[in-house]
């Protein structure tokens, strides 16, 4: 006989791994892909190993990072902002070291990450490769000294509503350039 309760005991020890408190009331969302930026805060700069990019100096200010989740939004998200995982992407390192991330989403996919990357004004590339080694962009990663706002549609809400942000998308989309 098939045993039903093991998908339960998953969930409810997925949900024990997060941190965020919002979430435990949540229960299991359906499965929406799209685009995210992570807003990252340094308070003081830092020198950190970034994978194969060896050690790269950061200064203290704002990071925006960039990045697609076909396989879902949750599921990415919620590994973004677990601390203590095994670092494997360029994004990992700096994340174990920031004073404080937010995240943004945009349901959908038909928009590449590039895109959602360079409809970003006013930052400069602190990390020439970082997060770009599957494309052709210089990084998705854009430094900014003071905080930048992010047109996206905060994680917070997301979780809170994930079926309607789909409808909310069309409002949040950011601007592309001309
Ligand atoms: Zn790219």
């Amino acid at each position: 006989m098939m045993r039903q309760p093991a998908l339960k005991h998953t969930s409810r020890r997925a949900a024990s791994q997060l941190e965020q408190p919002f979430y435990h009331a949540q229960r299991t969302m359906a499965v929406i892909p799209g685009m995210y930026q992570l807003l990252i805060r340094l308070h003081r700069p830092a020198r950190i190993r970034v994978g194969a990019l060896g050690r790269v100096r950061f200064q203290a200010g704002w990071y925006v990072y960039t990045g697609s989740a076909r396989n879902g939004l949750e599921q990415r998200i919620s590994r973004h902002l677990r601390k203590g995982k095994q670092k494997y992407w360029h994004i990992d390192y700096l994340l174990a070291v920031a004073d404080g991330v937010e995240a943004f989403v945009l349901p959908g996919s038909d928009q590449s990450e590039c895109e959602l990357h360079r409809s970003l004004w006013g930052g400069t590339v602190p990390v020439p490769g970082f997060g770009s080694s599957d494309c052709g962009c210089r990084s998705h990663l854009v430094y900014f000294k003071h905080r930048p706002r992010i047109g996206l549609l905060p994680w917070e809400e997301f979780v809170r509503r994930p079926t309607r942000s789909v409808a909310w998308r069309a409002r949040c989309a950011p601007a592309r350039r001309a």
